[in-house]
């Protein structure tokens, strides 16, 4: 199946073709048409599906092929409503890419900067609205923005929004909408509360489905190192001499990091390379077949470097920084496991890292499990192993990370480490 298929209109095409978007996915086959049949939709999937074009497509199209310039001043009339201000962002680039050969106009709000360039924006007139709950109820209180014109409603992560705490912004936000209007709520997962906010919010919709593709999440033995920052490389040389690691692929999320991690891993008598963009192409190939000769096990790489890496038989992918892409995640671990083989990817999260895991958690539907019998569990550690359930585990090195950035409640020890650690803080 094409775009052209699924009846888009040539400008949004043409932007398709220019994203390099050469097939809808399987989301975006489903959904399209719903949507520009002008049907509410309840969509269950996940960031990473394409779910974001599935909706920004037939909405650019209704709005293009139904432009009303009856004053000057456009009116918002699509709203996109998402719990993140990373979300938001991504959602607005999405809209100004599929929609750059149109004259349709989307501005992104969100809190935590100032209001001024938002409100600029917003008064030079837009026709598409994305928006995290707390600034645009803000901003809505102050008659900057009025929903009276919205024609159509997205709801973005759903369930996310609801662990957020935003039911009570929603709520308020759904009451100031048009009666007539396209809706449509996309949710990882439909549990009878996200069910309930989906009935309110929709009137007959018809369903899409999708499941992420799990394949290799699955195959590959993960686990989650929860560590301060400063520690991550005393426990990278800690895993290396105590666990039989034959390979290592360390990602570094920077080249200064990385070059940083070797340096470490030197001192502690670890021989490793680093690859990434700094270093010449000669420097780059030299490191890799060292690497893949076996001559030295570890090789620390950035994102970009490692694309197109292909070691056969690696048997550990570590994540030294936690990537905030999820698919990105998907994409490390699986250099490991190649072809049946069982890989193992360790990762490390420090405290600014917990919504990174919860996101990656989200997209792969997986726990991962944590390891915590290391000797450099920190201080954020507290407020992920506390709210751990304290359901026993088959495994007795882990336990399940399901609410990595929930605030404990619990402060019971949670590992032999943690006694003699605590009286020094
Ligand atoms: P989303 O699930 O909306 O976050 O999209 C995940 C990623 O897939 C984004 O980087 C999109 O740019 C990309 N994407 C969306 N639709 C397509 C498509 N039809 N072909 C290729 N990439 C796509």
């Amino acid at each position: 199946m094409t775009f052209q298929d699924l009846k888009i209109t040539a400008p949004i095409l043409k932007a398709l073709a220019a994203e390099g978007y050469t097939h809808p996915t399987p989301i975006q086959q489903q959904a399209i048409p719903i949507l520009l049949r002008k049907r509410d939709l309840l969509g269950c999937a996940q960031t990473g599906t394409g779910k974001t074009a599935a909706f920004a497509i037939p909405i650019l199209q209704h709005l293009h092929l139904d432009q009303r310039r009856e004053t000057n001043r456009r009116k918002i009339r699509a709203l996109v409503v998402t719990p993140t201000r990373e979300l938001a962002i991504q959602i607005d680039e999405s809209f100004t890419a599929y929609g750059r050969f149109t004259s349709i106009r989307n501005t992104v709000i969100f809190g935590g900067v100032k209001q001024g360039t938002q409100v600029q924006a917003l008064q030079r007139g837009v026709d598409v609205l994305i928006a995290t709950p707390g600034r645009l109820l803000d901003l809505m209180n102050q008659g900057i923005i009025t929903l009276k014109d919205i024609e159509y409603f997205v709801l973005d992560e759903a369930d996310q929004m609801l662990d957020m705490g935003f039911i009570h912004d929603i709520r308020k936000i759904i009451a100031r909408l048009p009666e007539q209007r396209q809706s449509l709520f996309f949710s990882a997962t439909l549990p009878p509360e996200s069910l309930k906010l989906s009935q309110k919010i929709l009137g007959n919709p018809e369903k899409v489905t999708i499941k992420p593709e799990q394949t290799t999440a699955e195959k590959v033995q993960q686990s989650v190192y929860f560590v301060e920052k400063k520690s991550k490389a005393k426990l990278l040389v800690h895993l290396l001499q105590t666990e039989a690691i034959d390979s290592a692929l360390v990602f570094s999320r920077t080249k200064h990091g990385a070059n940083k991690i070797v340096k470490l891993l030197g001192r502690a008598g670890i021989q490793s390379n680093a690859i990434h963009g700094n270093k010449s192409q000669t420097a780059r190939q030299k490191a890799l077949s060292s690497f893949k000769s076996g001559q030295t096990n570890v090789l620390v790489a950035t994102d970009i470097a490692a694309r197109g890496i292909d070691v056969e038989e690696l048997s550990h992918v570590v994540n030294y920084d936690l990537p905030n892409v999820p698919e990105t995640y998907v994409h490390r671990i699986g250099r490991t496991g190649r072809a049946g083989a069982s890989g193992i990817a360790l990762s490390f999260c420090d405290a600014e890292e917990k919504a990174y895991l919860r996101d990656i958690q989200r997209t792969i539907n997986q726990k991962i499990p944590v390891a915590d019998d290391h000797p450099f569990l920190g201080s954020n550690t507290e407020s992920i192993a506390g709210s751990q359930p304290s359901t026993p585990q088959a495994n007795s090195r882990t336990k399940s990370t399901e609410n990595a950035s929930v605030s404990v409640k619990s402060k019971k020890p949670r590992h032999p480490y943690w006694k003699k650690r605590r009286p020094q803080k």
